[in-house]
């Protein structure tokens, strides 16, 4: 496991104060360096980690028998799991993010709260919006053996809401599908409400 280097935050955020041209020393950034490097230990958990050792972690599925003959099984969908990450092009904060994550059980079930401590852990690097799908994705089927998953994302990026074009109100929108979600739009259609 890697170990996020606290003191190492610590000293260059230092220097990026004096690089800015402020005063590390003054009463209001005295601390600063050690607040931020505090701040990204826990804001970067996630770095800590492979996508594998996130799935071992959360490894503790039910095996439930949801076979109803004649039918396809009933797929799990929890919406609007609140979220924030930071994008790895400007390390902005990307914000207001809304993850949607839907899976098709085979025939093991992941506790609900456990995908919410999945996404938690995904979000919590230097991310891109695209790639928090498919880190998601590729963990739910690491855990639940399902190949149908889909991960919906909706996010406002800093980068573009604070600074160059200021597009405030843009929001950007990503979709990773896997298996039936991405060959049958009806199944896709019912997570979409
Ligand atoms: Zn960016």
């Amino acid at each position: 496991m890697k170990k996020i280097d606290t003191a190492k935050i610590e000293k260059n955020i230092y220097e990026i104060l004096l690089a800015l041209g402020a005063d590390p020393e003054c009463e209001g950034l005295k601390e600063t360096p050690k607040r931020v490097a505090k701040m990204y230990e826990e804001v970067f958990e996630g770095m800590n980690y492979s996508n594998e050792e996130i799935a071992q972690k959360f490894d503790k599925t039910f095996s439930a028998d949801l076979d109803v003959e004649g039918h396809t099984k009933d797929m799990v969908v929890v919406k609007d799991i609140d979220a924030f990450s930071y994008c790895e092009h400007h390390m902005a904060l990307m914000y207001n993010m809304k993850i949607d994550v839907a899976y098709i059980p085979q025939d093991k079930v992941i506790g609900l709260s456990k995908i919410a401590r999945i996404v938690d852990m995904v979000t919590k690097r230097l991310q891109l919006q695209e790639r928090i799908g498919t880190d998601i994705a590729d963990i739910i089927q690491m855990v639940t053996g399902s190949k149908d998953v889909a991960v919906i994302i909706r996010a406002n990026h800093s980068c573009m809401t604070a600074r160059g074009i200021k597009n405030v109100n843009s929001k950007t929108y990503t979709q990773t599908l896997r298996g039936k979600f991405e060959t049958d739009a009806v199944l896709l259609n019912r997570i979409m409400y």
